[in-house]
């Protein structure tokens, strides 16, 4: 069956069509500037890339277009819409009520829909996406996997906030974490290839990319992570702060006569390693910039992997142990120096970390020594196979 994975932003959308039997990606691509002018890029496996100029007023037209991309005489590669079996869709924030992916039914939509308050600038695109692709393809089956679903095994300790119970109560106020298909992909890998059962191992998985996220994955199961009721929290991030004192918040405020939405910005767009270096998002600038002797892009990067250590120490207090530490997404797949600078603060744990391990990269590896007390390994993340496996397996049922 041929699955087509959907990823909707606000302005844009992401997508892959992979065959399910052999796992292939057939064509991948994505639409940008949904409702400003619109731009479709378009890959079909093994072929060059295809850029089209065209207006997408709405996610409506960018599906379509996305549809008729995949379908075209020359570069297409599906006769009709008949072979796309299934469609499944990354929703941002489930809330408390999805601890797995599911079939979308009218029910499911409201679900998702109260869940918005929760992802303002995430879930109503998702469901624009939703619907969208609905419109155009009535009779087939649609499945929803939500980033939040995989942590809701995580305990009470774990995702209470230290503030009066009454918001959780009232308004839901606690941890939910994200990233949350990542890490089941990649903690799955991970006793995949070390060939030991899921139910056995105590795994942090570090997620890190423009986004950052560490999850502590006991017996297959995430029992903490780093983000929090928003991808706000944990390790500052390419723009995003990750854990401040939230009186600073009311200290910048005062000082600059800023109001809330203009701080939540600044904390959201202009902070962690970009904020820090005044420079770059980017990794692989501010590895140029500190080479070249920029002070504060080696700060940003030495800050970062610092607090990338804390909380992997802290979850392996949390989970009194662990067997496999695990780096994956942009950062963690290809920035040597900063697995190997994390690894330098885990040596009380057992970590013993390869040095000759820091060139490989986006490929699956061992990174510490054969005698590491806890392997340190790269598995890549694939989140978009991982939605498509959800998506078969809950369509085949
Ligand atoms: P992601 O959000 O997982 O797509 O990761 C994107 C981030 O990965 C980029 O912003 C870069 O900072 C980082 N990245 C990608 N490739 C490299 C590389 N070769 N070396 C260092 N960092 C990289």
């Amino acid at each position: 069956m041929n699955i087509l994975v959907i990823n909707c932003g606000s302005s844009s959308l992401k997508f892959q069509l992979i065959n399910s039997d052999t796992e292939a990606v057939l064509a991948k691509g994505l639409c940008e500037r949904i409702g400003i002018d619109g731009r479709l890029v378009y890959q079909p496996a093994g072929k060059e890339k295809e850029i089209t100029e065209a207006a997408m007023p709405t996610h409506k037209e960018a599906i379509q277009m996305v549809l008729d991309a995949l379908m075209n005489a020359k570069t297409g590669v599906i006769k009709s819409l008949d072979e796309v079996g299934a469609v499944g869709h990354r929703v941002v924030h489930g809330g408390e009520k999805f601890a797995s992916s599911t079939v979308i039914t009218a029910e499911v939509m409201k679900a998702v829909e109260e869940c918005n308050d929760l992802a303002p600038l995430h879930n109503p695109a998702n469901i624009i996406g939703i619907e969208a692709c609905k419109a155009l393809m009535p009779n087939t089956p649609m499945v929803a996997v939500f980033d939040t679903a995989f942590h809701q095994t995580m305990p009470e300790e774990a995702y209470i906030y230290g503030i009066p119970y009454k918001y959780y109560e009232q308004y839901k106020v606690r941890r939910y974490g994200f990233h949350g298909t990542s890490h089941s992909f990649v903690s799955k890998r991970t006793a995949e290839y070390l060939g030991k059962p899921l139910e056995s191992l105590k795994t942090i998985v570090c997620h890190l990319g423009n986004g950052s996220s560490i999850c502590a994955v006991n017996g297959g199961k995430s029992v903490d992570t780093s983000m929090g009721l928003t991808p706000l929290e944990g390790v500052m991030m390419g723009t995003r702060s990750g854990n401040i004192d939230p009186a600073i918040m009311e200290f910048i405020a005062k000082k600059e006569n800023l109001d809330i939405d203009a701080i939540m910005n600044i904390l959201n767009k202009e902070s962690g390693v970009y904020g820090v270096s005044g420079l770059s998002s980017d990794f692989r600038d501010l590895e140029n910039a500190a080479e070249e002797g920029n002070a504060k892009a080696k700060l940003a990067r030495e800050a970062f992997c610092y607090q990338v250590a804390k909380i992997v120490g802290g979850y392996a207090a949390a989970m009194n142990g662990v067997d496999a530490i695990v780096f994956t997404a942009g950062v963690g797949e290809n920035d040597g120096i900063v697995r190997k600078e994390v690894c330098k603060y885990l040596g009380y744990l057992g970590v013993q970390y390869d040095e000759a391990s820091s060139s490989v990269r986006g490929k699956e590896a061992t990174l510490s020594t054969s005698d590491s007390k806890v392997k340190v390994l790269l598995i890549p993340t694939n989140e978009e196979l991982a939605i498509a496996r959800e998506t078969l397996l809950l369509v085949t049922k």
